[in-house]
């Protein structure tokens, strides 16, 4: 149960004074990015602003420059209605005076009777907005402040410049945030005193409110005082929370699993290929831990291609030889089927039983052997004969919590996760807290580099004319259709509209062997269509991201991604890697909008310069820090909103002993600053790691 002291952080934004449904929409879609989602004061509050304006500043007017935000006292002289000029209605104006010189005060679709009330002739008034200049005529477009000059002390010197979405402007924005401070509570302190006096920090609702009233620029700093501890809040909480799985996790002895390695070896023989000698050391390192007697929790790295799924497999052929059961649970059902095939083609004349359960099937996971599935796996019903081995791919995808619940699907099975989006080593630790990790760094024999070209959109055609080349070559295309900004939702932020006029277009072009796959079709029809181009109805698929992840058709040679500057680099690189899985010379082309942004300009010449994956992850972050908004989600680290693993990284390092200590001392979270911490992991939104507390 949530803490009383949390209610009212947690309680609909609705509830705060100003905040009805359209801003609760609004809300929304800043915190999360569509609108029928729940926001809650606590979102509110840790929106922090991300710069202020100096209302302070008040040059003379021929000192003023073009863009600058200036706040000055000046006498109403007269107002200008708008007239119609062509058939145009111009704006509304106000000519004013200041010490110095005229300024007009213009207004776009003004209500006149309005204005003559704020700002009546012959009155004097304080005015704070952008400057700028019009053929030489000084203006401020609709002023942000306009003051009777003793209101003028009431306003705030520095003002709080919060991230916005369209609905929403920074002053209603920063009454909304008010009113919110106004509700924080004071929380009992789940810092060491002595720490906290080292760091010279304030409590935490102090240090909130500080980040938020911000008095000097350098307030905004991520190093300020305030920022650091809420940073440090946030990192202690996450640590806090993956050193709570561990310690729940490495409790249980698992019985060591006992195999000849007989059916493995057979399943070897079977493959079309030799293993590689990364892929042989993983093996072994994962065949220590299923024989150690402790249960293992491993992280698997491996670029996408490298070839991990094989050697999960593998693993799990040797739990299956002790007579025990293993499952893979896999992010989408169209790559859970996918598995599920190719798996099954080398397994099943080796007698083993694979099975395979996604949202909405009916299956008694009793009867397999290797268990394959969406997390549709971890349902509460889903009841296992003896599972000793979970698999978990593609692992960016699921949080801490399905991780864990998987697992906790037996009291003894070993974990594998898997990952193609690699991390970087310094900061596996705030995904997976202290996990063994392996890596496979070589892909299989006879693998080409992929050749990455970045092409402008204007130059399409000629793309197209590749793409009919590669197809009477008998090769495959993807065609990659462009995200869509402003969401965070995977799904939403593809386009269906365009994919499914690309789809048109190409049909007229290329004829019927073109096939169509994105969010909105059914599953089956997706999978269907994925399997024609797996198989060999279909040359070429037009798609959105749902082939990001895992897709595997080793015919494909070329993929082009519309819109490349859209897309974040790792998710560039998850795409890339669906081709170039075959010993064919492969291309990747980003279509790209010459007038990109800076950042993206820089996202695509990384991902033309490199294959590497960890170089890329690396330069992920760096990018990341610039602004980047798109992608974050691809990058398998959870999303801090206070921390700045860049700068932060020290904190990080800190909060990872402070938690291993907290739980050495009081791993049931029982003593005052273990209820106090309890306190903290609920804030930041722990509370399936708290379940596996007790009461307290
Ligand atoms: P990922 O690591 O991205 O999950 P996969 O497991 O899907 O990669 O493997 C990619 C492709 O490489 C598959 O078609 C698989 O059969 C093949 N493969 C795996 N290991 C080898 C190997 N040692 N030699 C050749 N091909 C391999
Ligand atoms: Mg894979």
């Amino acid at each position: 149960m949530r803490p009383e002291k949390l209610f009212a952080l947690f309680s609909e934004v609705t509830r705060l004074k100003g905040v009805g449904p359209g801003a609760k929409k609004a809300l929304g879609r800043l915190f999360y990015g569509d609108e029928s989602a729940r926001p809650i004061v606590r979102d509110v509050v840790f929106h922090l602003p991300v710069s202020v304006v100096d209302r302070r500043n008040s040059p003379t007017l021929p000192k003023a420059q073009d863009g600058d935000i200036v706040t000055w006292i000046m006498r109403v002289e007269s107002h200008q209605p708008p007239v119609r000029k062509r058939g145009v209605k111009l704006p509304y104006k106000v000519i004013c005076h200041t010490k110095d010189g005229f300024v007009t005060l213009v207004f776009f679709h003004a209500k006149g009777d309005y204005l003559l009330q704020v700002l009546p002739v012959g009155a004097e008034r304080v005015v704070s907005g952008r400057f700028e200049r019009y053929d030489t005529l000084a203006q401020i477009s609709h002023p942000d402040i306009i003051a009777k000059p003793e209101e003028f002390n009431a306003i705030a010197a520095l003002e709080p410049i919060y991230p916005l979405t369209g609905g929403l402007s920074n002053r209603y924005l920063s009454k909304i945030i008010s009113a919110a401070l106004e509700i924080v509570p004071e929380l009992p302190e789940w810092l060491d005193p002595a720490y906290l006096a080292q760091q010279k920090w304030k409590d935490w609702k102090a240090s909130l409110l500080s980040a938020h009233r911000v008095s000097t620029p350098e307030d905004l700093s991520p190093l300020s005082v305030a920022r650091q501890r809420l940073a440090y809040d946030e990192v202690l909480a996450n640590q806090l929370a993956l050193a709570l799985v561990r310690t729940r996790f490495k409790k249980p002895l698992a019985a060591p699993v006992m195999a000849s390695g007989a059916l493995r070896a057979k399943a070897i023989a079977s493959l079309p290929y030799h293993l590689t000698q990364g892929q042989e050391q993983v093996l072994h390192e994962i065949d220590e831990d299923l024989k150690s007697g402790s249960r293992m929790l491993r992280l698997l790295q491996g670029d996408v291609g490298s070839g991990k799924t094989i050697v999960a497999l593998l693993a799990a052929l040797s739990v299956v030889e002790a007579g025990r059961q293993a499952a893979l649970m896999v992010p989408t059902e169209l790559l859970a089927k996918q598995h599920y095939a190719s798996i099954r083609r080398i397994v099943e004349p080796l007698g083993v039983r694979v099975l395979l359960l996604t949202g909405g099937m009916k299956a008694d996971v009793t009867e397999g052997d290797i268990i394959i599935g969406t997390h549709a796996l971890i349902q509460e019903k889903v009841a296992f004969r003896d599972l000793a081995l979970c698999v978990i791919d593609e692992q960016h995808r699921f949080g801490v919590a399905q991780r864990l619940a998987l697992s906790a699907k037996s009291s003894d099975a070993h974990v594998l996760v898997m990952t193609a989006t690699p991390i970087p080593r310094t900061l596996t630790m705030t995904a997976f807290g202290d996990m063994d990790c392996s890596t496979l760094t070589e892909k299989p024999a006879g693998r080409r580099e992929i050749a990455t070209k970045a092409i402008p959109l204007s130059r399409t055609e000629e793309v197209l004319e590749g793409v009919a080349r590669a197809t009477a070559k008998g090769e495959k295309v993807y065609w990659i259709c462009p995200l869509v900004e402003e969401s965070d939702d995977d799904d939403a932020r593809t386009d269906p509209a365009a994919a499914q006029a690309r789809y048109v277009e190409f049909t007229h072009r290329f004829g019927p062997r073109v096939g169509l796959a994105h969010g909105r079709i059914p599953p089956q029809e997706r999978d269907a269509v994925m399997a024609g181009f797996a198989g060999d109805q279909y040359d070429i698929l037009v798609a959105t991201t749902v082939v990001e992840v895992g897709v595997d058709v080793p015919d494909a040679t070329i993929i082009v991604i519309e819109h490349a500057e859209r897309f974040g680099l790792a998710q560039l690189h998850q795409l890339r890697g669906r081709v170039g899985r075959s010993d064919k010379p492969s291309a990747c082309i980003l279509l790209y909008v010459d007038r990109s942004g800076e950042v993206a300009k820089s996202r695509l010449r990384v991902i033309r310069e490199t294959n590497d994956g960890f170089r890329i992850a690396e330069e992920d972050l760096k990018l990341r820090g610039s602004g980047d908004i798109l992608g974050v989600r691809q990058s398998g680290m959870p999303d801090f909103r206070f921390a700045d693993l860049g700068l932060h990284y020290d904190l990080l390092r800190a909060a990872h002993d402070d938690a291993k200590l907290i739980l050495h001392r009081d791993g049931e979270l029982k003593s005052p600053r273990g209820q106090a911490l309890r306190h903290l992991l609920y804030l930041f939104g722990y509370d399936e790691n708290i379940r596996f507390l007790g009461a307290g």
